[in-house]
């Protein structure tokens, strides 16, 4: 049995400690601050592809990813007992004029191919998603790939299973065995100062959550904001995207804005209860695309960071290609997420 380390319990370190157990491997989890303290105790879940062109790794392995959503939280659902939220239940984007429905026309065909006929990328009468989306939208993009969960109780749902497959999950030990790096822009930070120049840093997204039930409606992406639908009856609100700042958690008067965008897009939501307020660092490697493999800066560790604005849904395959590698010396991850990528040149 293979002794593995994971430090960081966010979704990268808990999804690789994950695969690594039902692998058989023996897992500690270790966190200072406990599962969830840093992006991933978020609000707002979609789980949403790049749109079907212009293929390339990424895109595929976020395909990928999303595909094995559906059963990997199934089955943290069944372990844990407890709801991660998952659901797909698709999304709906609306078409503002002729230009964006042709394009849409041209990406429903070829997503039948990139999406191997499994989802569908549909254009549909807004009508049929009242009261989420307003009528007067006229033609919407309805895919069928897209899925919410609730990161947090996400989160909370992967440590819970992880528990009872005799995981440890503590704040502090010794490492042991194989050693994971999963410790978002905290390592970023150590990276960038270990050699001198930028690695990647932390992004900040401010979000809100709104006391509005249509659990079983898709969710709506419209003029860069994320609507999501959860299925305890509220709703999430996301996100903005925040170079400099002075408080990473705090909230402000940009996520008022936010909230007065998504009302006046949504009217049924015109007078729901903003019911939570939230921020965190999102970490954004400096190639955009995840860093896994071998840690660039810790020799012999390895490392899964670079969840940027997608980890939720690049975390099922993460935990898959991070465990092929630790446990059986399998590198099957692109050249594109490799660490090197967001290396100073
Ligand atoms: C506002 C907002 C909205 C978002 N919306 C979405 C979305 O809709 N869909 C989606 O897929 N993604 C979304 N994301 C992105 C997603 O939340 C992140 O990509 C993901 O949570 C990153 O996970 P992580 O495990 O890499 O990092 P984190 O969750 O930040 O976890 C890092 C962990 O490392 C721990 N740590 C720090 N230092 C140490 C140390 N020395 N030793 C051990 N542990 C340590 C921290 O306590 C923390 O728990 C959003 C993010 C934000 C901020």
């Amino acid at each position: 049995m293979a002794d593995v380390t994971v430090r960081g319990a966010g979704i990268f370190g808990l999804s690789v400690a994950w695969a690594c157990a039902r692998r058989g491997a023996r897992v500690r989890v270790i966190d200072p601050n406990g599962p969830g303290a840093g992006a991933s105790g978020g609000i707002v879940g979609a789980l949403a592809p790049h749109t079907p062109e212009a293929w390339n790794d990424k895109k595929q392995f976020q395909f990928e990813s999303l595909v094995m959503a559906q059963t990997m939280w199934a089955e943290v659902a069944e372990v844990s007992g407890q709801d991660p939220g998952y659901a797909r239940l698709g999304r709906v984007q609306p078409l503002p004029d002729d230009a964006a429905i042709a394009l849409a026309t041209r990406r429903a065909e070829t997503a039948q191919a990139l999406w191997q006929g499994c989802y569908h990328w549909h254009i549909r009468s807004a009508d049929e998603f009242a009261p989420l989306v307003s009528a007067t939208a006229g033609q919407v993009v309805f895919d069928t790939l897209s899925a919410r969960l609730h990161p947090r109780r996400a989160t909370h749902a992967l440590a819970a299973a992880l528990t009872v497959l005799g995981v440890e999950i503590v704040a502090e030990g010794r490492a042991r065995g194989e050693e994971v790096w999963a410790t978002g822009t905290h390592d970023l930070a150590a990276m960038s100062a270990a050699l001198g120049a930028p690695v990647g840093n932390g992004v900040k997204g401010q979000a809100a959550l709104l006391e509005f039930d249509a659990r079983h409606a898709p969710q709506l992406y419209a003029e860069g904001l994320h609507i999501i639908p959860h299925g305890d009856g509220t709703t999430a609100i996301g996100s903005t995207s925040e170079r400099d700042y002075a408080d990473p958690t705090g909230t402000d008067a940009l996520l008022d804005d936010i909230v007065a965008r998504a009302r006046a897009l949504c009217p049924a939501m015109a007078d729901a209860p903003v019911i939570a307020r939230w921020a965190g660092l999102r970490p954004r490697a400096r190639s955009r695309a995840p860093m896994l493999g071998l840690h660039p800066t810790r020799s012999g560790a390895f490392i899964a960071n670079g969840g940027f604005k997608i980890g939720f849904g690049m975390a099922p395959k993460v935990g898959a290609v991070m465990a092929d590698l630790i446990l059986e010396g399998r590198d099957t991850i692109s050249d594109s997420f490799k660490p090197a990528a967001s290396l100073p040149k």
